[in-house]
């Protein structure tokens, strides 16, 4: 497990297309062997050949490829490569004679382990569904998505937009299943370094080494962000979507984040999401919020679409006789999107001076660099696909995000979940 963490680290400072960050996949590919991720171990293969996997290799390679099809009982596939590979050694015998004996007696143990296989046909047990992804709500409510009839919605001018019981509740009853707004990969604490002969590479691991950094899942194999040695990912299609949807902006701004702190990260990939909504919408709220006219957008041409993003904002379209819920829809129904996110409260008289001067000091620290870093990206000619994810909304007016941040980081103190988990240290 400690090698597939050091080549990954090594996978995260190599440039693509050179043989250090193949080495270092199919490298990886065997310490996943070893740990018998085979389908984690197949990708690496297939990730070192993309990058240039050098020829000499190739016989290893294949049949490290081959034993992992056996063990998932791919034995079509694996006589397959089995053949190639034999007729790859015949036609060049380029190995040097020992290790050329040793592929050979690999080879012939592969072989009679796929003749066994194939007389003895195993059957694979399907994955274990998951229990909590399965796990039923019972009828659906109607005016919260993702809860049970067991809850209903209100809200207080203390406490903001709540739940309360509208039944007795059984103990393990589910209630809410909802997906976060936004996640952020709590890098936590690094162990300190001991400095020593044997301890000349930092090995040091952390959850940012074990996580994928977008949908937080448990990964020895991670993909790297080709832009920067911090992010990393379970997959390419993980990676792909990080980057359009928040990871873009967030690159280039390197270690200012981890400084931060994870609420401030948390906060700003809040914002950069918003983006994805209705971005005046979202413009309008916060000028509101900060009650400055002057840095509002121009009036859009459709001002019917009214907002019940304070408890003064009640529209025609509201119900009724009843206080509309900060966050929900004109129908009145919660639905999990940055409005209702916009709508939790932030406390703010309730936080100490102290810590709202942290707090401003560390949005205006990251609009700085936000700024920079948009500038720089503008400068340098990059491609035009970054440079579009990095403008719209956000650098326009920083000022307007800025305030948005500020807000979701006070917010978040009493609003965020953590997820944790136990790791064994070997310490
Ligand atoms: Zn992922
Ligand atoms: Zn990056």
């Amino acid at each position: 497990m400690g090698a597939a963490v050091l080549y990954s680290k090594g996978v995260s400072h190599s440039r693509p297309n050179t043989e250090d960050i193949s080495l270092c996949y199919a490298n990886r590919s065997a310490a996943l062997f070893h740990l018998d991720q085979y389908e984690a171990c197949l990708e690496d293969i297939v990730r070192a050949g993309m990058h240039g996997y050098p020829e000499r290799l190739q016989p290893k390679m294949m049949l490290r490829k081959a034993e992992c099809l056996v063990n998932l009982g791919r034995l079509q596939e694996a006589r397959q490569t089995v053949i190639h590979l034999e007729s790859s050694l015949n036609a060049k015998p380029t190995l040097v004679s020992s290790s050329h004996q040793i592929l050979q007696r690999n080879l012939h143990h592969l072989k009679v382990k796929i003749r066994e296989k194939e007389n003895l046909p195993e059957t694979f047990p399907k994955a274990l569904t998951r229990a909590f992804e399965d796990m039923a709500l019972g009828e659906e409510n109607k005016q919260i998505s993702g809860a049970s009839l067991s809850v209903s919605l209100h809200t207080d001018p203390l406490k903001g937009r709540h739940l309360v019981a509208a039944k007795d509740i059984l103990p393990g009853e589910l209630l809410v299943k909802e997906d976060a707004f936004v996640s952020v990969l709590n890098p936590g604490e690094t162990p300190p370094l001991h400095y020593g002969l044997e301890n000349k590479w930092d090995t040091r691991v952390t959850n940012g080494d074990l996580y994928c950094h977008r949908c937080l899942k448990h990964t020895l194999a991670t993909v790297p962000c080709g832009g920067c040695s911090y992010a990393r990912y379970c997959s390419q299609e993980c990676m792909q979507k990080a980057w359009e949807c928040y990871h873009s902006t967030e690159c280039p701004l390197g270690g200012l984040l981890l400084t931060l702190g994870v609420f401030c990260h948390v906060a700003l990939r809040i914002t950069l999401l918003a983006r994805f909504e209705d971005v005046d919408r979202v413009v309008r709220m916060l000028c509101e919020e900060t009650g400055n006219k002057d840095i509002c957008l121009p009036e859009k041409k459709n001002p019917v679409k009214t907002l019940h993003c304070t408890n003064r904002g009640e529209s025609e379209n509201s119900i009724i006789g009843e206080t509309p819920i900060p966050g929900c829809n004109v129908h009145g129904k919660y639905e999990s999107n940055y409005n209702a996110v916009f709508s939790l409260l932030p406390h703010t008289e309730k936080h100490s001076p102290e810590h709202k001067f942290i707090c401003a000091i560390s949005v205006s620290a990251l609009c700085k660099q936000l700024r920079a870093a948009s500038l720089q990206a503008r400068t340098m000619h990059l491609k035009s696909s970054k440079l579009e994810a990095v403008t719209p909304g956000l650098c326009a007016d920083l000022t307007i995000w800025g305030v948005a941040i500020l807000r979701h980081m006070l917010q978040l103190q009493c609003n965020a979940q953590a997820i944790t988990s136990i790791r064994h240290t070997g310490v």
